[in-house]
């Protein structure tokens, strides 16, 4: 198609979203049934939204099977580790290889179809073989990000009931091994729900104690499955995929659900149009399997396009802070998608390494996961001489709602924009209130119209209630789904994000719920009480800064070992990605006279702002001693 023809971003945007069975129905094409779909949407039941019901399909057929006909010798894997210094490359046909290995494993240790299995696993193929072995057989797999320490990890298992937890002896990080086993087996005893077996890869970084019968090492399996012929199991398209759980404003958290079909439709157009990415390219996503980008975008989409993906366990700045740039120099990368904080990091660095290496297989550099500041964009786009893509979605949808999509080179990047609503999202801003749409320029709360596209969440897993109450009844009137982040949209349709409008933070591209990280706290014993807002920080975005009141009985001990004391249990127990920054000693904490805390006026004082209407705060003083709190720490 010559340029003049090719449809427009208004032409397929307005389709996408005025005949959406027509639009997605196209989409599905790209994909493989074993059998057609009864319906393109099911409408009967909003806000629920099965998306090709009565399709029988599977994931991994699309990603891996279903490309050894043409690409079976090209690399559809390649494993870098600056930790290990490991560099492994698997072709098609050795993925098509391992994945058997580990379905017939998994099999043999009693997983079905619909049994959910737990990934607790490093940045290693292990980790991705296990993923697509699940889809594989129909299991539905849950991976756990493996900074998460034993509670965290434990809500997970008493929530998600898998049969089986792959885990591994250890991961690394700066070069030191994290043992990963004795997390899991204290996760194990606190949770009532006892896997059959636990499937350990072990590394050799560290040794690990065995408990028989349950814990079996994948290295004996392997063996045994070395020639295994599993067949894809083919599942309707509404069947779930994965659960991944995800923060809210309560302490416990959501597992989001995905289904099959159409996250596999969704990915894959989002791969074309919004990323640009072809057969045969290489993807190099820098996220973390344990987060949604790094399963819709280091394992699905790059390989349901015929891709080459780069799993990359390390850091951004070792050896050097040039290592994402000789990554993409060795393996010929196009595309990159990262976040904001590891840009932010790199800024910290000599200019010089952005200019040691070759970069020109490289087309663009997508940044998600947390806002992008403006300076910060600019820098990364004039350093390196290459567009960079901001782009806004959140777990729950799976893929970018809001972007400037590569397929549409008219829709020019914005700085301070992740851009314009990707196809099927019918992005309205509204009120806070009542729901009504805002004006051009005007703030309001980010919603979407139902039904969301495929790809997006079916349900919270196990809690149909939760789903509904947590996403759509904020409009009592309307059947809208709301991000809970604020947005304000340009006379040219462009969007800016500006902040959330919950108790959700986001560390370093990481979602945190203050609550949990409250709850967490709180259960120290030395702890009455404690409050935890996020924190503009220059680095990771925002960080949690947590003002605690002591029990009277704690309040005589050394002031620094009790800040030490309540920084390690939430290490021990959320895991380090939910340490706060600064932990602040406070005799009260300022709330409304109905004991609602006021959350917002303590940050806006960590922030030095004004902390706006204080009239309906009971106790003045618990606001005025915070400056010294803070001063003190
Ligand atoms: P998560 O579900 O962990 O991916 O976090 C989703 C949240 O991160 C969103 O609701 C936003 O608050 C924030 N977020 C993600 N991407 C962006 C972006 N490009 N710009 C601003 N905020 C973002």
């Amino acid at each position: 198609m010559s340029d003049s023809t090719a449809p427009r971003y208004a032409e397929v945007y307005r389709r996408s979203v005025e005949s959406p069975e027509a639009f997605w129905a196209e989409q599905a094409q790209w994909i493989d049934w074993r059998q057609p779909w009864r319906q393109v949407l099911d409408a009967s039941r909003p806000p629920f939204a099965p998306w090709f019901p009565g399709g029988l399909t599977n994931l991994c057929h699309n990603a891996v099977d279903r490309h050894l006909e043409h690409r079976a010798e090209q690399a559809a894997l390649i494993y870098v580790s600056t930790e290990t210094g490991i560099e492994t490359r698997f072709s098609y046909a050795q993925l098509h290889r391992e994945v058997q290995i580990m379905a017939a494993s998994l099999q043999a240790l009693g997983v079905e179809q619909g049994d959910r299995v737990l990934i607790y696993m490093p940045m290693i193929p292990e980790a991705v073989f296990a993923m697509l072995a699940c889809v594989r057989i129909g299991a539905v797999h849950s991976v756990v990000f493996g900074g998460f320490a034993s509670v965290s990890l434990a809500a997970r298992i008493e929530d998600a009931q898998p049969k089986v937890i792959v885990s591994a002896d250890a991961g690394s990080r700066g070069g030191k091994a994290v043992p990963y086993k004795p997390l899991l087996d204290a996760a194990l005893q606190q949770a009532q729900h006892q896997p059959q077996h636990v499937l350990i890869v072990d590394r050799g970084l560290v040794g690990w104690s065995r408990q028989q019968p349950r814990d079996v090492s994948y290295a004996e399996l392997r063996v045994r499955h070395a020639q295994a012929q599993v067949p894809c199991v083919w599942v309707d398209a509404t069947h779930p995929s994965y659960i991944l759980y995800t923060s809210g404003t309560t302490g416990k958290p959501k597992g989001v659900q995905r289904d099959t079909g159409g996250y596999a439709v969704a990915l894959h157009m989002s791969m074309r149009l919004i990323f640009g990415g072809k057969p045969g390219e290489t993807f190099f996503s820098t996220s973390d399997i344990g987060w949604v980008v790094g399963h819709s975008y280091i394992v699905y989409a790059p390989l349901l396009v015929g891709m080459t993906t780069i799993l990359y366990e390390g850091t951004p700045i070792r050896p050097d802070a040039a290592v994402f740039w000789r990554i993409i120099e060795q393996y010929r990368a196009n595309l990159l998608f990262s976040a904001p904080t590891a840009m932010r990091v790199l800024k910290r660095h000599d200019p010089a390494l952005l200019h040691r290496h070759d970069l020109s297989s490289l087309r663009a550099i997508f940044l998600a996961g947390e806002p992008l500041d403006e300076p910060t964009g600019s820098w990364v786009a004039q350093s390196l001489g290459k567009p960079v893509i901001d782009n806004y979605w959140q777990t729950e949808t799976g893929w970018p709602m809001l972007a400037t999509p590569q397929a549409f080179p008219e829709v020019a990047a914005r700085p301070g924009s992740p851009g314009v609503p990707m196809p099927g999202y019918k992005v309205c801003l509204r009120n806070e209130t009542d729901g009504a749409a805002v004006a051009v320029g005007e703030k309001g709360v980010l919603a979407v119209d139902w039904p969301l596209p495929p790809g997006c969440l079916q349900t919270v897993w196990g809690d149909d209630a939760r789903f509904q109450h947590t996403y759509w009844s904020t409009y009592p009137n309307l059947q809208v789904y709301s991000t809970f982040d604020w947005g304000r949209q340009d006379a040219d349709g462009y969007y800016t994000i500006l902040g959330r409008t919950d108790d959700v933070i986001n560390v370093a591209g990481h979602r945190l719920g203050t609550r949990e990280i409250e709850e967490c706290i709180s259960a120290h014993p030395a702890v009455a009480e404690v409050a935890v807002v996020g924190v503009q920080d220059a680095l990771k975005g925002q960080a949690a800064w947590a003002f605690v009141v002591l029990r009277p009985a704690a309040e005589a001990l050394d002031a620094a070992s009790q800040q030490d004391a309540i920084a390690a249990h939430v290490n021990a127990t959320l895991g380090a990605v939910a340490r706060p920054q600064r932990i602040c000693l406070v005799t009260a904490l300022p709330k409304t006279r109905s004991g609602k805390m006021l959350r917002r006026a303590i940050q806006a004082i960590c922030e030095g702002r004004d902390p706006g209407d204080l009239s309906t705060l009971e106790d003045p003083l618990a606001l005025q001693q915070i400056p010294d709190a803070i001063a003190r720490t």
